[in-house]
């Protein structure tokens, strides 16, 4: 809508087009939250309450990709804002690499101590102990839809050292370090894990996209 101001200046104040800065994470994790706002500047990072989400979204998938994808298009179909959704887990070379998409609850419960039980039993004896973590973001950009991908490569002990981090990080040692993921400070994992690796590529994509409205 237009008109004119007193001093016959002609006004225009209403449809001017704003930039779309918002974006939501398919998470109401904090950590991750907060890990992932310092990376991306640009936009303004909401989280699943943040939106009025709270159903459950269903993983039923065996790739990182395609459950990415679902929990982002639940998502995304919900509130039509720009979103981005994260899958992740650990593949052990030696079992084929599982867990892989089960790790959240390859022993068959949600529990982060007896997933990493069940491995540790499955790999007794074993000697070949390569490992490694991937990430895979599904990011639905003004419509389209977009993947950045993290890898981790490292080896598995035979038993837990550390007590930070979280799932399988006591026994899993990063390629290049001595000490466990959880033994190595946040700064450090997040430098060198799966996950910071795609968000920074997915970060990359969003301040370049952001830069050129
Ligand atoms: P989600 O992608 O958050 O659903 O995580 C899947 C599962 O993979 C987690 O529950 C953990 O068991 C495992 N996982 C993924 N990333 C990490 C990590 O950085 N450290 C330890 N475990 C992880």
């Amino acid at each position: 809508m237009s008109h004119l101001s007193e001093d016959g200046t002609y006004i225009c104040s209403m449809y001017t087009p704003v930039a779309e800065t918002r974006l939501v994470i398919a998470s109401d994790n904090k950590g991750k939250i907060k890990e992932i706002k310092e990376i991306i500047t640009g936009a303004t990072l909401l989280s699943l309450s943040d939106v009025g989400f709270d159903r459950v979204i269903e993983e039923p998938y065996h790739t990182f990709a395609e459950n990415a994808h679902a929990k982002a298009d639940a998502l995304y179909r919900h509130c039509g804002l720009n979103v981005f959704a994260d899958d992740s887990g650990i593949c052990v070379a030696a079992l084929d690499g599982k867990p892989g998409v089960d790790s959240a609850h390859y022993s068959g419960s949600r529990n982060d101590e007896q997933n990493l039980q069940q491995v540790l039993r499955e790999m007794e004896g074993v000697a070949d102990r390569r490992a490694w973590y991937m990430a895979i973001i599904c990011l639905i950009w003004e419509g389209e839809t977009y993947y950045f991908e993290g890898r981790c490569d490292g080896v598995l002990l035979h038993e837990k050292r550390g007590t930070g981090g979280f799932g399988y990080d006591p026994i899993f040692v990063p390629d290049g370090y001595d000490q466990t993921f959880g033994e190595l400070a946040p700064a450090v994992k997040n430098a060198i894990s799966h996950r910071g690796k795609a968000v920074r590529q997915m970060a990359a994509f969003v301040n370049e996209q952001l830069a050129r409205r």
